[in-house]
């Protein structure tokens, strides 16, 4: 199946050819029809499906000439996925003469109030500035044709639904609404029962199975180890660039700090970074200026990086689907990548979560000629049992013990 058959415009065409997309993924395959036709969607699709370019070719088919008017709204939940689609966007609208403009915060009002006023066709934003530019009156979307609603999921756990809900209630109600999400909970089925009508339901593959490039292992080691170890797996792994992850903001920034001592070239990408250092990040990451970027999901999810060939796993996601999303940043577009996580006799339970999750066990690697501590995990039934009975012996206080985890 070719792109040709699926009744996209001829620019639009031309821009994916120009992109080197030879076939339709198979969410493009099912979503472009669709979409096409008008209907609301609802898809869930990891990230790494080419589901960037599911929504915007099509859409940028039907706007295919220039209006004075924001005709198509993408929702974000992050700046780095926000730019991300933005330049997707004008990668695929190179032959037409649309507008795309980028909304997001930690950055002036000047050129976003300009790009407002002119009323680009297409508008890429995080929820909470271009609510500030609404309350200020600076957005009219009486125009608006499409509004894509995309990782909504990471929306919802970001806490951004209300304002989600919010930017919806201005828009036109005889819009055509896009809903995407890795993972479709209640509160969001909630959401798309109120803001989509009669939707067309695509699920693209098992939305849990992790991409299947990516090699999988855990390495358990005492907690004491974990920075030990992470720098010997560093030193044995023959890596183009690594993604490491861990659970805080100040975890980043400690493991970039003792890394840099250790003479790795290393970036970090959290929340906490200003708007020019994330840029710097990303983009010092992806031209090779730094052959390790250590993030927190937030600032990492979705963000498309060729040629990541190992992430890492600094401490056990605590939701399976972050692992899903984690590791998903490697083996993109069929390179295959390998996925590391470090465990800790502590994690154990998050630990069996994830293989229930993905449903498959994942194998527990030792690394040769390093020298482990003790640890509960290298018996893990016995810790798995011992976590338990802690679980259950209350204190005088009555605090449980296990139920405040270190990290
Ligand atoms: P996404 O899931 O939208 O983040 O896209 C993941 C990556 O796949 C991006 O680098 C896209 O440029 C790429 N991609 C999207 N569609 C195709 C396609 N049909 N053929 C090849 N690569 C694609």
């Amino acid at each position: 199946m070719s792109f040709q058959n699926l009744g996209l415009s001829e620019s639009v065409l031309h821009g994916a050819q120009r992109m080197g997309y030879s076939e339709p993924t198979p969410i493009q395959l099912r979503a472009i029809p669709v979409i096409l036709t008008g209907r609301d969607l609802v898809a869930s699709a990891q990230t790494g499906t080419g589901k960037t370019a599911a929504f915007a070719l099509p859409v940028l088919s039907k706007l295919d000439h220039p209006e004075p008017q924001i005709r198509c709204l993408v929702l974000e939940p992050t700046r780095e996925l926000a730019m991300q689609v933005e330049t997707a966007f004008r990668d695929y609208m190179r032959f037409m003469h649309t507008e795309v403009s980028l909304i997001h915060g930690g950055v002036g009002y000047g050129k976003q109030k300009e790009d407002l006023a002119r009323k680009c066709d297409v508008i890429v934003a995080t929820p909470g500035r271009l609510l500030d530019h609404m309350q200020q009156k600076a957005v009219d979307l009486s125009g608006l044709q499409v509004l894509i609603l995309d990782e909504v999921d990471r929306m919802l756990d970001m806490g951004f639904l209300p304002d989600v809900r919010r930017i919806v209630e201005q828009c036109p109600k005889n819009r055509q609404t896009l809903l995407f999400s890795a993972t479709i909970p209640e509160e969001i089925q909630r959401l798309s029962a109120w803001c989509l009508r009669d939707p067309e339901r695509i699920e693209i593959g098992a939305t849990f199975t992790p991409a299947e490039t990516v090699n999988h292992a855990f390495y358990p080691v005492a907690v004491a180890q974990k920075f030990e170890l992470l720098l010997a797996l560093l030193t044995r792994t023959n890596f183009d660039s690594i993604l490491i992850f861990t659970r805080t903001k100040d975890g980043a920034d400690r493991i970039c700090r003792e890394l840099k001592k250790n003479n790795h070239s290393v970036v970090a990408l959290h929340s906490n970074r200003t708007q020019t250092e994330r840029v710097e990040a990303l983009e010092g990451f992806k031209a090779g200026r730094y052959e390790v970027m250590v993030a927190t999901d937030i600032a990492a999810r979705g963000i498309d990086i060729a040629g990541v060939s190992h992430v890492i796993n600094y401490d056990v996601p605590q939701h399976p689907e972050d692992y899903v999303h984690r590791i998903g940043r490697t083996g993109r577009a069929q390179n295959v990548g390998d996925a590391f996580t470090i465990i800790t006799a502590e994690e154990l339970p998050h630990v069996k979560e994830i293989e229930r999750f993905i449903g498959q066990s994942v194998p527990r690697l030792k690394l040769e000629d390093f020298k482990y501590f003790y640890t509960a995990i290298f018996n893990e039934a016995e810790a798995a049992a011992s976590l338990k009975a802690a679980k259950g012996v209350r204190t005088h206080k009555g605090m449980r013990f296990g139920s405040r985890r270190k990290r």
